[in-house]
């Protein structure tokens, strides 16, 4: 049977609009959850900018009918989105907490020393590698952000200003490096060619070298409804299941795995060489890929029930929001992340609801958030306002958050977390 013109025509169209996945390359049909349109998170504006267009793209994340892997398509190029990235990871006290804590475990785990390399993906301002420095173990950052990587380099770091992939791999490997460590906290999730990233990984680790990479876990995400981890700078989104697949589709094999409270509920996976048998796989790999398993990671039917969950999140923070407002109430925000930007743009609370939102990042200060156009403060101006809420956008450091703004119990504010459930404090 021959197809008309219409038919080919409407064949070509959808062919074209079908996305597909980042890592097997099905064809994407299957919707995880759909936020709307909504800008990138980072691009926050300068006062000019407020009359200007903006961009908003679509937040409709999909999951994968053979890897599972679930995934928002590239729509905003990386080029733009981290070239003057504006997130410096130096500014959060538990996180470096968190960084020096992994460094010590590193060199003894691993017994790194001083003829060793660790190669840190996305090195951020060396904020990581300064704790390696401290113990004299030799480092190398590769930041594709510029104004980040200059801070870094400020400190001592050395830093390659570049993309990771397999290409540089290659490069590196030809002129002599190679690395006993390789590290990446929170760029897997960031990288929009993923096979290139993983295949660059193994070209670059030595035969006995291993792998660390932290990312948010996504079995923690819908647990905990984390819809507003979900921004255009993240592309994919991992179990622990789909991450060994990944893995070994490259030749690596992962032989350990961590679960942290970070982001929310992180996954430290720690992988090698298929071939290097000198790190057997753990007992706690082995559990939680049979708790995933049996959490349905590997059933369609178990995403689907997201999207309704998010929905209703969304009803719920809305009623806090008005009913808050018809009584009165000042809210104030806090944080500038860029989960605070998904979860704004997509309830569509702006100035009518947070009079403005604070950050201690002074690189945000005097800038607004992108699509809601809430205004930046320093933290200072919570304490001149008095506001009756303070909204905390970053609500994975609710803990920090509350122990820096005690003040505010002198005037009766009370703190807000819109995730996993709105809860006032
Ligand atoms: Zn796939």
């Amino acid at each position: 049977m021959s197809m008309t013109m219409e038919q080919i025509a409407l064949e070509k169209k959808s062919s074209a609009t079908v996305a597909t996945c980042r890592f097997c390359g099905s064809a994407l049909h299957h919707t995880f959850t759909d936020l709307g349109m909504s800008p990138p998170c980072e691009s926050n504006l300068s006062a000019d900018q407020l009359n200007q267009m903006e961009g908003f793209y679509p937040l409709h994340v999909f999951v994968c009918e053979h890897c599972f892997l679930v995934q928002l398509e590239e729509y905003v190029s990386p080029e733009h989105i981290f070239t003057e990235y504006a997130y410096f990871s130096s500014f959060s006290d538990s996180w470096l907490a968190h960084a020096k804590a992994y460094t010590e475990l590193m060199v003894k785990r691993f017994q790194l020393g001083a003829k060793s390399l660790v190669v840190e993906l996305a090195s951020n301002d060396g904020y990581l590698l300064q704790y390696f420095v401290e113990q004299s173990v030799p480092v190398l950052g590769i930041e594709p952000a510029v104004n980040v990587a200059k801070e870094a380099t400020k400190k001592g770091i050395p830093t390659l200003v570049k993309f990771f992939g397999q290409e540089m791999a290659a490069e590196m490997v030809r002129d002599g490096t190679q690395a006993d460590l390789i590290l990446g906290n929170n760029v897997l999730a960031q990288v929009p060619d993923l096979c290139s990233f993983v295949a660059g990984m193994k070209t670059l680790l030595k035969p006995h070298g291993v792998i660390t990479l932290e990312f948010p876990h996504l079995m923690r995400l819908i647990e905990g409804n984390q819809f507003d981890t979900i921004y255009h700078e993240h592309f994919s989104y991992f179990s622990f299941l789909t991450t060994m697949k990944i893995m070994a589709k490259f030749g690596l094999t992962v032989f350990d795995v961590e679960e942290l409270s970070t982001h929310g509920g992180s996954l430290r996976v720690y992988a090698r060489h298929e071939q290097d048998t000198s790190h057997p796989v753990t007992e706690r790999a082995r559990e939680l890929a049979d708790r995933e398993e049996k959490a349905g990671f590997t059933r369609l039917e178990t995403y689907f029930s997201f999207d309704e969950k998010v929905k209703e999140s969304k009803r719920k923070i809305m009623t806090f929001l008005i009913e808050a407002k018809r009584a009165g109430k000042s809210i104030a925000g806090y944080g500038a992340p860029g989960k605070g930007n998904t979860l704004l743009n997509y309830c569509a609370i702006r100035t009518d609801f947070l009079d403005y939102t604070v950050d201690r990042n002074p690189y945000k200060h005097g800038k607004f958030l992108p699509g809601t156009h809430i205004p930046i403060f320093a933290p200072e101006k919570i304490r001149q306002t008095k506001p009756d809420y303070v909204f905390i956008l970053p609500w994975n450091l609710k803990n920090e958050i509350r122990e820096q703004l005690s003040y505010i119990r002198e005037w009766g504010g009370k703190f807000v977390v819109p995730i996993p459930e709105v809860e006032v404090f």
